[in-house]
Order: structure tokens, then sequence, then C-alpha cells
């Protein structure tokens, strides 16, 4: 069977609304909106419009559902792939599915191309080159990059890349006119976190005993995914002991779940 090149969406239904916190990136990305709504606005005086950005951050932060965001304030198609699936593919496959994805952007511009993961296409080259899926990695990313060089700068595209790694990128990735804009997307503070709760919970039934700030206190290092996740174990464990509505012990014990996740996770890293 042919494997799909990579993910389209039409129509787009994420919108800031559901990105909590991340203030700073927020207002960073909203000019990247501007952008594709009036590019004549901003070409007008005779400058050019950035043709990429990289979200940097740790996992499960929100680069995905920001770039996601952006797409859906701005109302344009979504176009996504995830450079660890470029990991192990024949040679040729890489860089062609690069350029079909590009294509494809441009006849449906303005759109927005993501990509997340890119640090594992986009990793320095020249080093620890000792199999041949080094090569057909370094023949994606240079695909890449003539790609980006190769549209103008009215294409009306914009690239975004997500990382938790922007320190093993190749530097020609940030050089001007490509990666040039830098979004930092960072693990919530007690504040943000709280944030993030209350987009988690509205489809859920609460009761009174829930305490969010008590919730948001507990949930140190926790990132939005985390947060999702305890917002969701939480109403299983709640509805397995009969419960009619999801209480703060629900949510204690699920973030004590999550925790265990967590630490699991981590020994396994060391
Ligand atoms: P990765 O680096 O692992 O790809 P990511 O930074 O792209 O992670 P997302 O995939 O965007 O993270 O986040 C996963 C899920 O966590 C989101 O779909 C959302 O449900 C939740 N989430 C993360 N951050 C936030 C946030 N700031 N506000 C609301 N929900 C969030």
């Amino acid at each position: 069977s042919k494997a799909k090149l990579f993910d389209e969406k039409a129509d787009v239904k994420t919108s800031f609304k559901d990105v909590a916190g991340l203030e700073g990136a927020k207002e960073e990305v909203q000019e990247i909106v501007d952008f594709l709504r009036t590019p004549d606005k901003y070409t007008a005086l005779g400058g050019k419009i950035p043709k990429g950005a990289l979200l940097v951050g740790p996992p499960g932060t929100g680069k995905t559902l920001l770039a996601r965001a952006v797409a859906g304030e701005a109302k344009v198609p979504f176009f996504s792939l995830s450079g660890s699936d470029f990991v192990e593919m024949f040679v040729g496959v890489g860089a062609s599915r690069v350029r079909d994805l590009f294509k494809q952007a441009k006849e449906k511009a303005p759109s927005i191309i993501f990509i997340d993961e890119i640090d594992a296409i986009g990793r320095a080259r020249g080093k620890n080159n000792f199999s041949g899926s080094n090569d057909e990695r370094e023949n994606t990313l240079n695909q890449l990059l003539t790609e980006m060089d190769g549209f103008g700068t009215n294409s009306n595209v914009i690239v975004i890349a997500a990382t938790n790694r922007a320190d093993v990128l190749d530097k020609a990735l940030m050089r001007a006119g490509r990666f040039d804009r830098q979004i930092y997307v960072d693990l919530p503070d007690v504040r943000e976190r709280k944030e993030i709760f209350e987009v988690h919970l509205r489809p859920i039934k609460t009761d009174d005993s829930l305490d969010l700030d008590f919730l948001a206190k507990q949930t140190p290092g926790f990132s939005g995914a985390d947060i999702a996740n305890v917002c969701n174990e939480a109403a299983l464990i709640a509805a397995r002991n009969e419960k009619k509505a999801v209480d703060k012990q629900d949510f204690l014990d699920a973030v004590d779940r999550i925790v265990g996740g967590l630490e699991k996770k981590n020994k396994i890293i060391t």
C-alpha cells in the first residue's frame, strides 16, 4: 500500500482560545496570522514576509497546537508532516515527499506547512555519517533548504517547524530567509497551568470540591500534554467509581498516576 505523503487539513477548527498561557508565543505567531490574512498590507512598502518560524521547547508544551491555531485563525489550509517519518526511508523518497509537500502547499496558498520534530531531518550535516540512511536524511534536508530558497517571498506559504533540540539543528536552517525567527514555547508556570486546566476541564463534569489553584500548585513540571492527560484520567477514574461528577480526589489520583508514568519514562532515559 502507498503510504500517505503528508497530512492536509483544509478546515482547521483550532483557535488561540484552545491554547492556554504562552502569551509571548501567541503574540509572535499573531504576526504570522496577519501576514497570511493581508499579505499586501505588509509588502506594500517593499518589506518581505518571513518564510519560516521555528517553535522551540520541551515535548508536550503546545507547539503543534499553536501551529494549528495559526492555520485556524488565518483560515488557511494546514499541511503537516513529522521529521521522524523520514527516518529509515528509502533513498529518494524523503526528498520527493518534501517536493510534493511544497508543490501542494503553493497550489493552495495562502497556506501553512508544519514540520514537527524537524531535528530528525535537520541535524547538522556531516556528523555520525556511518550509515546510508544518513545520506538520505541529508538529501531530505537539502531538498527542504532548496524549497525554502526557491519559493518567492510573495508565495504566501509560511513554514512552521517545531523541535525540542534547537542545539543540534544545522545552522543552514536558521539562515536569513529560512527559519530566521525562533519562538520559545516553555513549560507552563503555576498560573499557566491553571489556565491549561481550565481549557481541558471544558468538556468534563466536575463537582464543587475541585480547586484549580490547588491543582496548579500540585503539578510543577507538568506540560500542557500532561495536564490534558490528568483531566482525562480523572474523568475515567470517577466514572469507574460510578460517580456523577469528577471530584478533587479523582484529580489527585490522576496526578499521582501521571507522576508515576513520568518517573518511569525518566528511568528508561537515564
Ligand atoms: P511534541 O514536542 O511532543 O510534539 P508539542 O509541543 O507539539 O509536543 P502538542 O502536541 O501541541 O505539544 O500538545 C499535546 C496536547 O497537549 C495538545 O493537543 C493539548 O491537548 C495539550 N496542550 C499542550 N499545551 C497546551 C496549552 N498551552 N494549552 C492547552 N492545551 C495544551
